[in-house]
């Protein structure tokens, strides 16, 4: 919602809330599964947000995709498979295709969220909607891994928060869906929000996580317009790609000549550290 003076204020939680200035509208439409708006704001750039709340801003969007792409894809290794679920701006595929992948599917439910991100938001998926290698398919992401045959090495969930389409995308039902379409040694990673504000998120997405995978945790990037401190990612395999030592990993990233704006071999390390009032919401 934009209020009298000109703020784009998200209410997302109960006591708190963030507001964006916005210099320029630039889209508002109701599609069919939300209420999809482009504001302008100086510092943040073009940033999109899905029923008032921001899903991405073009300014620090680097943060959220890189963490949530190159922490599975160089713990694993070897990912030639890869499924994004969600993930509908483009951001997240854009950051995955810059690994020598065979395939990456992305299952988005709002075909409305990509054509609007194509038009409004084109620095984000950045050409990677015309890559061969990326299949889209318009669907429902807890439906899909339910039917799917699977195998997929790496399975990132960028999803909006667990209301109105996205909730299906928190339930143990999915988990368990999602890792059976893991290819062995498969790692999923989930965005799970911000544990200051929402801890239940967490602790729920960890609860079963706990009771699907071997190795179930979290790790942390802070994103500025994700509000309230660290932004947690679930993490789950039964592999034993979170053992990846320093040096294995560091030689990968060199490697794979990629540069990064916030990811690094340190940074991967690092974020899954947890801090105790995170990791006392681990069971
Ligand atoms: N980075 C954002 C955040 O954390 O707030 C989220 C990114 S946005 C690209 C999330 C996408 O998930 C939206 O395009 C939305 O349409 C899609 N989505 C929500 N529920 C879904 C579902 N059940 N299946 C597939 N995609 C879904």
């Amino acid at each position: 919602m934009t209020d009298m003076t000109g703020w784009s204020v998200e209410r997302l939680h109960e006591d708190h809330s963030q507001a964006l200035r916005v210099e320029r509208v630039l889209y508002e439409d109701a599609t069919g599964h939300q209420r999809l708006r482009v504001i302008e704001n100086p510092t943040f750039g073009r940033v999109l947000t899905l029923d008032g709340v921001v899903q991405v801003t073009e300014r620090d969007e680097f943060i959220y995709h890189e963490m949530l792409t190159h922490v599975p894809i160089f713990a694993h290794g070897t990912a030639k498979r890869v499924l994004i679920v969600g993930g509908g701006d483009g951001g997240m595929a854009r950051e995955v295709l810059r690994h020598p992948v065979g395939s990456v599917t992305m299952v988005e439910i709002d075909a409305g969220v990509i054509d609007f991100s194509r038009e409004y938001l084109p620095a984000i998926s950045d050409g990677a909607f015309d890559d061969p290698r990326l299949e889209v398919v318009i669907a429902d992401g807890a439906d899909y891994v339910r039917r799917t045959e699977g195998g997929f090495d790496v399975i990132i969930v960028d999803s909006t928060d667990p209301v109105g389409p996205g909730e299906v995308l928190f339930t143990d039902h999915f988990y368990g869906h999602a890792a059976r379409a893991l290819a062995p040694g498969g790692i999923l990673v989930t965005q799970n929000g911000v544990p200051f504000l929402q801890p239940e998120e967490l602790r729920g997405t960890m609860r079963a996580f706990s009771q699907i995978f071997a190795d179930a945790t979290c790790y942390l990037a802070t994103v500025p317009t994700y509000a309230g401190g660290a932004m947690a990612f679930g993490w789950g395999t039964d592999g034993d790609a979170r053992r990846t030592d320093m040096a294995d990993l560091s030689r990968r990233v060199a490697a794979s000549g990629l540069t990064f704006g916030y990811y690094s071999a340190e940074v991967h390390k690092g974020a899954f550290a947890l801090p105790p009032y995170v990791a006392k919401l681990l069971p």
